[in-house]
This record gives C-alpha cells, structure tokens and sequence, in this order.
C-alpha cells in the first residue's frame, strides 16, 4: 500500500514517516499543501494522509483540488480542530475520514486498514508472527488452540512488539508508536501495559513472554513449539515483514 503523507510539523512528519514504513507501507513525506497535491496528482497513491493546516495551500483546498482533478486515493484528513463544522468541511472537500490530534497510532493504523477495505486496497486483517496469530479486527491473540482476548493498547503493544522480531524496543520508540502522537504523558505507563499484557499472556506459558532488557526496553520471545521444533532454528530468523505490513513465517524447515 503506497502512502502520502503530508504534515508541515517536522517531528510529527518524522514520526508518520517511520512509523508508517515499519508499519510496512510504502511511504512519501512531505511538508506543504502545494508540494502534496503536486506529489498526488504525479503519483498514484493508495492513501494520502493530509493534515488540515498546512503552509502554502491548506489540507481543505488540497483535498477539493484532488478530487476535482479525478484523484482516487484515498484521503484521511488529520485535523487539531475538534469543531463538528471542521469534520463537515474536510468531508464535504472529499476526504473519507478524519482524524483529530491528538491521536493513537494504533488508531491511525486502524483507520488506514480500514480505509483500505472500503477501497479494497488488499491489508491483512491478521498478522502471523510463526504460529501466533494476531487478528486485527478482534483484537485476539492465537496460538494453538489457546486465543486470548486484549484491549486496543494491550493488543497495539503486542503488535509493535511482535514486528522487531525479538529485538530490544526502547520504551520511548513504544510511546511514539503505541500512545497519543505525540505522548505528554510519563513513560511509567509502557511498564504498566507490559504487567497487564504478561497477565493476559499467561495462557500460552513460556510460549510467548515479554522479557525486560535492562537498560533498554522490552523484547518480545516466541518459543518454538516442542513437538514441532526438531532443527533449533532461531524463530527470530524465520519470519518476515512483506510489503503490505503483514508479518508472515518464512518456511521453516523442521
Ligand atoms: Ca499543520
């Protein structure tokens, strides 16, 4: 899915860059309403994620202009203004959602796969990281024959944690991309989420475990079946993030 973003505040354009290419998405970032509705109109991108109040030309006239021009990306306006007459504008100028800061990054994911099911633009609606399967829509975590239920932030933990393939995550980088964007709040409330996701993880046992790295952060460990795992090979090794920000197991060779 290819993206556009366009946001004038560089440390939220930075954040949507790099979250949204870890997130798998092929992502474009740039700074105004001109340089975005020129970038629109020469590319043909899937979604164009268009702040409101941009320099040079706003996110309002950018997105009347796509549409009068034929454009058919999607368009998901993100807005400060909490105001209902803002919402009806930038809908009313052809954008097929909005989003007021500030905002999750679990939500904004949600809402691009969303917008992408409308457009039938293909995305998962499960990430499989080996044999644990993350279904996106129930927010339901499953392995073998055990599946646990989580909350929004629990299952957004589990996922941002679940793409680093069992490297280290530093508490900040699981702030920017888990909490409000950006996050005022204090960094304690990562290590309150991890406690309440290790509780609802206890089912699978020493399957799935989120281990602290000291002076870092958190990692989380997927233990290989032992009636399945013969070879020893390293489940960080066999699995991969495809373009479409599915994680999907590689063939393991037992
Ligand atoms: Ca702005």
């Amino acid at each position: 899915m290819r993206l556009l973003v366009v946001e004038d505040e560089d440390r939220m354009r930075e954040l949507l860059g790099d979250g949204l290419s870890e997130a798998g998405f092929e992502v474009t970032c740039v700074a105004d309403g001109g340089a975005g509705l020129k970038s629109a109109l020469e590319n043909n991108f899937d979604l164009v994620v268009l702040d409101g109040m941009l320099p040079v030309m706003d996110g309002f006239e950018v997105c009347r202009r796509l549409r009068s021009m034929g454009s058919s990306s999607a368009i998901l306006l993100l807005t400060a203004r909490h105001d209902v007459s803002a919402r009806i504008a930038g809908l009313d100028a052809g954008a097929d959602d909005y989003l007021v800061k500030p905002f999750s990054f679990g939500e904004l994911l949600a809402r691009i796969r969303a917008l992408g099911r409308r457009m039938d633009i293909p995305i998962g609606n499960f990430i499989e990281f080996g044999d644990v399967r993350c279904e996106v829509i129930e927010k339901r975590v499953v392995l073998e024959d055990i599946q646990v239920s989580l909350s929004d932030t629990e299952f957004d933990l589990l996922v941002c944690l679940l793409k680093r393939s069992g490297n280290a995550m530093s508490r900040g980088r699981i702030l920017e991309e888990v909490w409000e964007f950006p996050y005022g709040g204090s960094a304690n409330v990562v290590d309150q989420y991890v406690g309440y996701l290790r509780r609802k993880l206890t089912p699978f046992g020493d399957r799935i475990g989120i281990e602290t790295v000291r002076g870092v952060g958190y990692r989380l460990t997927i233990t290989e079946s032992r009636r399945s795992s013969t070879t020893g090979t390293d489940p960080a090794q066999s699995y991969s993030c495809a373009p479409d920000g599915q994680i999907t197991s590689r063939a393991v060779e037992r």
